[in-house]
């Protein structure tokens, strides 16, 4: 891990203030930042004083997603699973690891927890948002996952059907079209649009309220939504699609020798329209 902070931290009262600060590559997710962040949720969890948790991003986007330029090689080093140089079981391993089980995990921690986010919030800046109890956006925000392009069917933790309705889901995987904020409120993703100037405000506003109610009772509401959600089947239903997700890559790196296919032009244009400010 190098010393540049990736990610912030702060507590603030009862608040814990967690902020991606990666701006100029717009919060791009490479493995530093993806473990630096866990260790700020971590950091978090065990701290008595903080009741609520509050996620949110330097600059004009939220995240444009997984560091591409990290590739399969780089996996590969970082976990080694069985010492044979396997790019689809090292892959596998890499992003059950760093992906779905910190998600799983940073959604499960039983503090409230709010993500704020403004502009675009692309393939795994969703992973970040909708681990997250709430979501406030402001009213530029665009959710969008593009990684049909790259020969994949969605981002490894599988939000979408839950987060937007089967229909909606669908239309954004198979169209790389993006959900704008209003939209996504609509459609229950997002608890409420707010003015770009006024995010920060109305987030540690919410967060406020939150945390002036009794912290055992809190926990309790939370796991009374997540487990109910659980036994409906979403914790089984991700980890399914995440073994699909990984079954792509399997298929690119058959096909081109790559984990990923390389439509990376469509790929890069649905992102910069998205990314626009
Ligand atoms: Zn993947």
């Amino acid at each position: 891990m190098s010393n540049e902070a990736k990610v912030l931290y702060q507590v603030k009262g009862n608040i814990a203030v967690i902020t991606l600060n990666r701006p100029k590559k717009r919060n791009a997710q490479d493995l530093d930042l993806i473990q630096q962040l866990d260790a700020c949720w971590e950091r978090a969890a065990e701290d008595r004083q903080v009741k609520v948790i509050v996620l949110n991003a330097n600059g004009p986007h939220f995240s444009a997603g997984h560091d591409i330029s990290q590739t399969a090689m780089d996996q590969v080093e970082e976990v080694d699973w069985n010492g044979g140089g396997e790019v689809v079981a090292d892959t596998y391993h890499y992003e059950k690891k760093y992906f779905n089980e910190y998600c799983t995990k940073w959604r499960n921690i039983p503090k409230p927890s709010i993500a704020a986010v403004q502009g675009a919030c692309i393939a795994g800046g969703l992973m970040l948002a909708w681990p997250c109890d709430l979501i406030i956006a402001a009213e530029n925000a665009k959710f969008s996952d593009p990684v049909v392009h790259m020969g994949i069917g969605g981002v490894e933790y599988h939000g979408h059907t839950w987060e937007l309705g089967h229909r909606k889901a669908k239309e954004i995987l198979f169209t790389s079209s993006s959900v704008d904020a209003v939209t996504a409120e609509r459609l229950g993703m997002v608890n409420k649009v707010v003015p770009l100037d006024e995010l920060d405000k109305e987030v540690m506003a919410m967060a406020e309220i939150i945390a002036k109610k009794p912290a055992f009772g809190l926990a309790m509401a939370k796991r009374a939504v997540n487990r109910t959600m659980d036994i409906m089947g979403q914790q089984n239903a991700i980890e399914q699609v995440f073994d699909l997700h990984e079954l792509a890559h399997g298929n690119c790196l058959a096909a081109t020798g790559q984990p990923v296919m390389v439509f990376l032009d469509g790929m890069k244009k649905a992102t910069s329209e998205d990314g626009k400010s």
